[in-house]
């Protein structure tokens, strides 16, 4: 079968044109997720490919020149998103060089007709392992599976490259007419148009993964204080009881209520009680290990959940938690000092038990009770 080169260079002009059209229109500057640079590389790829399609009815300058650098300007192009994309600074020098150096070598070396089109094939395969080198790296801190596909996306694009590059040194074909019908043509073109679509899927796949983790986690965040949230907390005592239940280790609850907070706001402000609650919030998770849950579960409460640990160490930790916020130096929006103290109480339960959620908080609501019975700004157990 011999396919037809010209209709499979305008089909590719035509998807990659829509996609990178596409990409613009939802593409928001002020996002920063790199979409931005990503509609403009595929606008690029589409020129050039415009222009390497009409060699020979328009200067070489336009054919050849420009053509070459939009190309490789393309892949500049995506490793800018993806830098931006991944919040990290881009490399301008190993990003930008190549497309400056060739641009230089398609002015020296107009004339050339085999080493030209060697270079810039070789410079394409260098970009493109710097972005799978780019994409790769950290994917495993990164959610979803949209990463894979860019990969596999720049992975066949540096098959496709070297597939040319060995065709043009073992001189099978004469690929300096791209419309020209041959099966290496006709390939390429075939790979770039399924490159293009499985690169354009991949990227808009990790920005809509992103956006779903950054929900998720919203959902189960304080707003003020950056801790779990009540329902976050909940869920996550439910797994902690459900591990106590299979015997595994002990678990500990701590209840944590600021002392007064009521004068707090009345003396000092809304707006400076809130300053405390996230200074306390803050002071709490510092202390803590990493093992520890900490959330807010409501108003001036705050909820810890410490497993693996027995009474004695609950009763220490609590301890610590208690004079690290009588020691905290807090102060309101007007630079007054905020005397902060909190009652905790306590409630510990062994492997093997079969309390519930309500039970749990029921008995550490209790010794909370106690603790502000007792004098506030003290720990007890339930
Ligand atoms: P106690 O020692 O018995 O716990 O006294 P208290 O004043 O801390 O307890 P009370 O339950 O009477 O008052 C809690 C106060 O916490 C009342 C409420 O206005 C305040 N509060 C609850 N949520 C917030 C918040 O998000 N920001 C601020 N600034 N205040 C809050
Ligand atoms: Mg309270
Ligand atoms: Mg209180």
């Amino acid at each position: 079968m011999q396919l037809h080169t010209p209709t499979l260079l305008l089909v590719n002009l035509v998807v990659t044109l829509a996609l990178g059209v596409s990409m613009g229109v939802v593409a928001r500057r002020a996002r920063r997720d790199g979409m931005v640079w990503w509609a403009w590389a595929m606008v690029a790829q589409t020129l050039a490919f415009l222009l390497l399609g009409l060699r020979g009815q328009v200067s070489d300058w336009l054919s050849v020149v420009l053509a070459n650098t939009l190309m490789v300007a393309t892949f500049a192009l995506f490793s800018e998103g993806l830098c931006e994309f991944q919040h990290r600074r881009p490399r301008r020098w190993l990003i930008w060089t190549p497309v400056l150096l060739l641009l230089a070598a398609q002015v020296l070396l107009l004339d050339e007709q085999r080493i030209r089109p060697l270079l810039s094939n070789a410079v394409m395969v260098f970009q493109a392992m710097v972005l799978l080198q780019l994409i790769l790296s950290g994917r495993r801190e990164r959610p979803g599976r949209g990463q894979y596909f860019v990969a596999a996306g720049f992975l066949l694009i540096v098959l496709a490259l070297l597939l040319r590059l060995i065709a043009q040194l073992a001189g099978w074909v004469d690929l300096r007419q791209v419309t020209e019908s041959n099966p290496v043509h006709a390939l390429s073109l075939l790979m770039a148009t399924l490159i293009i679509v499985i690169v354009a899927m991949g990227l808009v796949l990790m920005s809509k993964e992103r956006a779903d983790a950054l929900n998720r986690n919203l959902a189960l965040q304080d707003e003020l204080t950056g801790l779990h949230n009540r329902r976050s907390i909940q869920r996550l005592l439910d797994q902690q009881l459900a591990m106590l239940a299979r015997g595994r280790r002990p678990l500990a609850v701590l209840l944590i209520d600021v002392d007064h907070f009521k004068r707090i706001n009345d003396t000092h402000g809304h707006l400076s009680g809130d300053l405390a609650l996230r200074e306390i919030g803050a002071c709490l998770l510092g202390r803590l290990r990493g093992q520890d849950l900490v959330g807010r579960w409501g108003g001036e409460e705050f909820i810890a959940l410490l497993p693996d640990t027995g009474i004695g160490g609950a009763r220490k930790l609590a301890e610590q938690l208690r004079r690290a916020v009588e020691q905290l130096q807090a102060v309101s929006l007007v630079g007054k000092q905020m005397p902060l103290t909190v009652s905790i109480g306590l409630c510990t339960r062994v492997p093997d038990d079969e309390a519930t959620r309500e039970d749990v908080i029921a008995l550490a609501d209790r010794a909370l009770y106690q603790a502000k019975q007792n004098g506030r700004n003290r720990v007890e157990e339930a």
